[in-house]
């Protein structure tokens, strides 16, 4: 099996993102890897795919001991040999996963930071082949992040302790250059292969609102949102409480979590958002730090946080499964006073001198400024945060509050249909693609050499759209590349249909871009956009039931099962056969053998009763 292969079979994705293939093989070539990619980004094939090519055993390191069962039985679940060690395990059952792990029988084990300097696990991590050794959440090695493990400074130790030192590979969603700094010198990176992955998250809607009544606001919020799954971030546990109080007399149910309540209350909690019993989570900042629920549809915060670091990676666990998201933050000048206390009396610190502490209150004051200058500005909020981390971005996004308050939608369907056809025409004839540049040419009757030379002007789709302008034409292409009906191939290049292309072409889908509006326009901030429908919603359903049956039997997590987006895209997809539901994005070789069945019958079932 390769690489590819091992995306395809194991995890159903037909195409490495962005990053992942570059630390893949600096991993599988021998060399230490830093990734740093968003929430959500995809780390996790990045070492779960060595850990199933790679001959020896990898541990993974991770903080998070409540989510090691889901993640090992999501594993399992792909055919991946995985098991994990942590305090939750009896003392037999750990003495098991020891002498199966000497035996050869695991791929990967996923430990708790603590573990790695106890004797019982170096006298057995001593005797194996440990091909990889990959550290998740790395950030909580340094103090400079919010989430400081001191743990996480014996990995280190750990690596020196062993008879052949395996690859290290870090991972972590923080972007500062400090924290970039302490990982590899804390955990002693040699000669790194640092990834920093684009921290845009397209899928996400940014939106900012001040509402006058922050109870009244976030009701109708969560009521407009009833059944779907979000988290509501508030600033002290006494928030929490109280609006988890209030939320369920809503009859909304929801979980709660913050510092202040018992492991196992924390525990139960967490199983009863994480098992979507009850689709809400009232939470500080203390629940989320590696949550991998993919279903998450919106994150709203009560209270301002901190810093845009905070932000970003709070925001961020919405909509890791790529469906689209919202990031709603209600914002009130109380927040920055709250926010103020809590900087100046954070504790986090204990033992640092004088001057340590007046330069951490400095950065602290300076990232809050920045928070708040988020709340406020008029301009892209997306592209406000991306400033704050250093990345490029077009002007407006489209896809948050401020952009679509001064952007209207404009149909283009007839439009996408003539630029589709004719991209597909081109290609039909040549046996191969050219670049978006000849396809306007042709479009828009061009009687350049080229066009002639090759025929193109023999096209039923030559000259259509001869009235509109090359920007215009332009625009509407870019549009639909972004709208992922167009692609262009990187190696080449060129301008190729996409398999959404389809939709479009065929489906009579519609296609709307958003226009800037005229100046004068002031109307209102449009309404929060619903997701785009471009799957049969009652067919959705009916599989989401599908899932939860299956997920009630085997007593997982329903989104281990399949994600949403994947739910999705089998419903767009409608597969009759196993070969064609494999080709739904999500779906692996294990899942397709072990539910296929189930789902091809449901979708056979719908279709039977509603057509
Ligand atoms: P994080 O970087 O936050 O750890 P995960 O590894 O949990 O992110 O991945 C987030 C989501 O993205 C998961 O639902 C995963 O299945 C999906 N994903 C990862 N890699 C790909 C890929 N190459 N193509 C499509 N989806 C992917
Ligand atoms: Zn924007």
């Amino acid at each position: 099996m390769d690489k590819e292969e091992a995306l395809r079979r194991l995890f159903g994705h037909q195409a490495f993102r962005d990053g992942q293939e570059e630390l893949i093989d600096s991993i599988l070539s021998g060399r230490d890897v830093l990734g740093i990619m968003p929430t959500g980004g995809g780390k996790s094939v990045c070492y779960q795919i060595p850990a199933v090519l790679l001959p020896g055993i990898t541990i993974v390191v991770s903080p998070l001991i409540s989510l090691m069962a889901d993640q090992v039985a999501a594993l399992k679940d792909t055919g991946v040999r995985a098991a994990y060690i942590n305090s939750t395990l009896t003392m037999p059952q750990l003495r098991t996963v020891y002498s199966r792990m000497e035996a050869g029988a695991y791929q990967i084990v996923y430990v708790a930071p603590e573990r790695l300097t106890a004797e019982g696990f170096l006298s057995v991590a001593r005797r194996l082949n440990i091909s990889l050794v990959a550290v998740d959440e790395a950030h909580c090695v340094s103090q400079w992040g919010q989430d400081f493990r001191p743990s996480y400074l014996h990995i280190a130790d750990f690596l020196e302790q062993l008879p052949c030192r395996p690859v290290v590979a870090a991972f972590t969603a923080t972007a500062t250059d400090e924290v970039r700094q302490d990982i590899i010198r804390l955990l002693d990176l040699q000669d790194p292969c640092c990834v920093v992955t684009g921290f845009d998250r397209p899928n996400l809607f940014f939106k900012v609102l001040r509402p006058k009544n922050k109870p009244d606001a976030l009701q109708a919020l969560l009521l407009e949102r009833k059944g779907k799954c979000g988290i509501v971030y508030c600033a002290t546990r006494a928030a929490v409480d109280q609006l988890w109080e209030a939320v369920n007399r809503w009859g909304i149910p929801a979980a709660r979590y913050h510092a202040g309540m018992s492991d196992e209350d924390r525990r139960e909690n967490q199983d009863e958002f994480q098992y979507d019993r009850k689709p809400v989570m009232i939470a500080t900042n203390a629940f989320g730090m590696g949550i991998d629920k993919s279903n998450v549809s919106f994150v709203i915060h009560y209270h301002m946080p901190k810093s845009p670091e905070a932000y970003y990676q709070e925001a961020g666990r919405a909509g890791r499964d790529g469906a689209p998201a919202e990031c709603i933050l209600l914002f009130s000048g109380g927040d920055v006073r709250t926010a103020r206390f809590l900087i100046e009396n954070g504790n986090e610190n204990g033992d640092l001198t004088p001057e340590e502490r007046s330069r951490i209150l400095e950065r602290d004051y300076k990232r809050l400024e920045r928070m708040v200058g988020y709340c406020k500005t008029t301009e892209c909020l997306r592209g406000y945060l991306l400033d704050y981390f250093g990345e490029t971005h077009p002007e407006h996004c489209g896809n948050c509050s401020n952009c679509r308050a001064s952007f209207v939608s404009e149909d283009i369907t007839r439009q996408a249909q003539m630029i589709l056809s004719c991209v597909k025409r081109i290609q039909d004839r040549l046996g191969y693609s050219v670049g978006g540049t000849l396809v306007v040419q042709v479009l828009r009757g061009s009687q350049d050499k080229r066009v002639l030379e090759l025929g193109l002007d023999q096209l039923s789709t030559y000259g259509l759209l001869r009235q509109s302008s090359k920007a215009a034409v332009n625009d509407w292409v870019d549009c639909l590349e972004s709208q992922g009906y167009l692609r262009t191939n990187p190696s080449h290049s060129t301008l190729e249909l996409t398999d959404r292309a389809g939709e479009v072409l065929f489906s009579g889908k519609r296609v709307e871009m958003p226009v800037r509006k005229a100046k004068e326009a002031t109307a209102p901030a449009a309404k929060t956009v619903p997701a785009p429908a471009e799957a049969d919603e009652g067919l959705v359903d009916y599989l989401k039931s599908v899932r939860m049956d299956i997920a009630r039997e085997e007593r997982v997590p329903a989104y281990i099962v399949f994600s949403n987006a994947t739910l999705m895209d089998m419903a767009r997809k409608r597969p009759h056969t196993q070969a064609e539901f494999l080709e739904v994005s999500g779906v692996g070789a294990m899942k397709a053998e072990r539910y296929g069945g189930r789902f091809l019958e449901a979708i056979r079932t719908y279709e039977e009763k509603v057509t």
